[in-house]
């Protein structure tokens, strides 16, 4: 079996969409699977829509996602010569032919198709000139057989063809001399050996045209897979109207990246009824025959489960590793307080993203911190001084501070005082995260040390007392 190969071919004209994400993954997973090679080529031959930035951003996207290629990043300006010979050749085999129509020549045959209700198509006036117009500005055109069908069976989509009658003899080179998008596609595809091409079914109606392409060069013809658009909830193409369509955003809106990686494969494949997958499940697990023929619909919610699952679920040491950054764009520097690998797991069970991961961490870290107004209201009560007091004296007794000592000092104080948790919780709450939502009291106490527990409790106090 010759080794399988494939690509992503992205356009450097923006940052990774999460159609172009998904197409990527697709590929990646599919070289994976069957021991093959992942080629990342940058199609960058409209220069003026093409940016390093864009490059760079799409760099990021693929690395955030794990998505590692094994041959390139391979720009096709770099390529330029060699697509100039491709063309030779194909002249030089009458397989094309320089074409000398105007533009506005073009135009008044198109209009004038249209007016007698035919489909526009270049009309073959150049197809047979014999010698050289000298001086004159040409393109250079595919000569494309006239009659015949070309099809293929797509992957994904099953049969597709296309009578010949309805392609235009393609133009290859423009009169500037730079190749054009369809031709340099298959240059690349073929002279990089390139077995699938798993791609938006955008460009299906380029297939035939390529197929064409393969055929005239004398390249085998690779296999083609056309990959649903991925659509709003409202069922249009997913745009920025539906929110982020930036993989990176996902990133810093506190996505995990194999919460998106699990997300976008399931947007379009699917395995039983099965939901979770980690990356070596979807190695083992991913076959083009099992994605689907219909456009998936991006729904926000379910990636946000998953997203709180992996959460759940991670490494804490990596997840406060990945937490650093977001805390320091609120302000804080873990260094300053407790181990970030113990506030997270006290935050990890419930926070469905990084951003509220963050949010639940910040307390630990601030020393002032106002209380919230309604709860410190409803709960802030004279009465509650003398358990206070209390409660310092039994931590203060404590020989560990620890969880389970920290539990048995509060179930001495509720029996002592003859008041039950939910008198004494709320108040001790508000004192050491000024809230009333924080993960269990005594993790937190835990968390914090003996020393900023009796700080906190204290500060407490001092406010009740005004
Ligand atoms: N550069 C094309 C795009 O970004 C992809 C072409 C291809 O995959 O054949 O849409």
């Amino acid at each position: 079996m010759p080794e399988v190969r494939l690509r992503f071919a992205p356009s450097p004209t923006g940052y990774l969409h999460v159609g172009g994400a998904r197409t990527a993954l697709f590929n990646w997973l599919l070289a994976r699977k069957e021991g093959g090679k992942f080629i990342l080529r940058i199609e960058d031959t409209d220069v003026a829509r093409s940016t390093q930035e864009s490059v760079d951003a799409i760099l990021d996207g693929m690395r955030w996602l794990g998505l590692d290629w094994d041959e390139g990043p391979f720009y096709q300006s770099d390529n330029f010569p060699l697509y100039k010979e491709f063309v030779e050749k194909l002249l030089a085999a009458g397989k094309a032919y320089k074409c000398y129509c105007t533009a506005e020549e073009l135009e008044s045959k198109r209009e004038r198709a249209l007016q007698e209700g035919r489909k526009p198509k270049y009309d073959g006036t150049c197809r047979e000139l014999t010698g050289e117009q000298a001086g004159k500005p040409y393109v250079v055109r595919f000569r494309a057989p006239q009659d015949g069908v070309t099809g293929f069976d797509d992957l994904i989509k099953g049969r597709i063809a296309f009578n010949n009658e309805e392609l235009d003899d393609l133009i290859i080179q423009r009169s500037d001399g730079t190749p054009t998008y369809n031709f340099v596609v298959v240059i690349d595809d073929a002279t990089m050996g390139i077995t699938t091409v798993i791609r938006g079914d955008d460009h299906v109606n380029n297939t035939p045209r390529q197929i064409l392409l393969y055929e005239a060069l004398g390249y085998p013809v690779p296999h083609f897979a056309h990959v649903p658009m991925i659509l709003g909830a409202d069922k249009t193409r997913l745009s920025k109207r539906h929110g982020a369509t930036s993989v990176m955003a996902y990133r810093d809106m506190g996505f995990l990246p194999e919460a998106m990686v699990n997300y976008l494969v399931r947007l379009g494949w699917s395995y039983g009824d099965e939901e979770i997958f980690s990356r070596d499940d979807l190695v083992e697990k991913f076959s083009i025959e099992n994605v689907g023929r219909s456009a998936g619909v991006f729904n926000p919610d379910k990636l946000l489960w998953l997203n709180a699952h992996y959460i759940k679920n991670g490494d804490p040491v990596r997840l406060a590793g990945l937490l650093v950054p977001f805390l320091a764009e609120r302000g804080v520097d873990p260094a300053t307080g407790p181990d970030l690998v113990a506030v997270v797991k006290t935050l990890q069970e419930r926070a469905r993203t990084m951003l509220e991961l963050a949010d639940g961490a910040v307390f630990y870290y601030r020393r002032e911190f106002d209380y919230d107004e309604q709860a410190a209201a409803k709960f802030l009560k004279p009465e509650v001084a003398p358990l206070y007091e209390a409660l310092l004296a039994k931590l203060a007794a404590l020989s560990s501070f620890s969880h389970d000592g920290i539990e048995a000092a509060f179930k001495a104080l509720c029996e002592e005082q003859v008041i039950k948790m939910g008198q004494i919780g709320p108040p001790v709450r508000i004192a050491l995260c000024g809230g009333t939502t924080s993960p269990s009291i005594y993790e937190v106490m835990e968390v914090l040390g003996a020393a900023e527990t009796q700080r906190r409790l204290e500060r407490a106090l001092t406010k009740l007392r005004g």
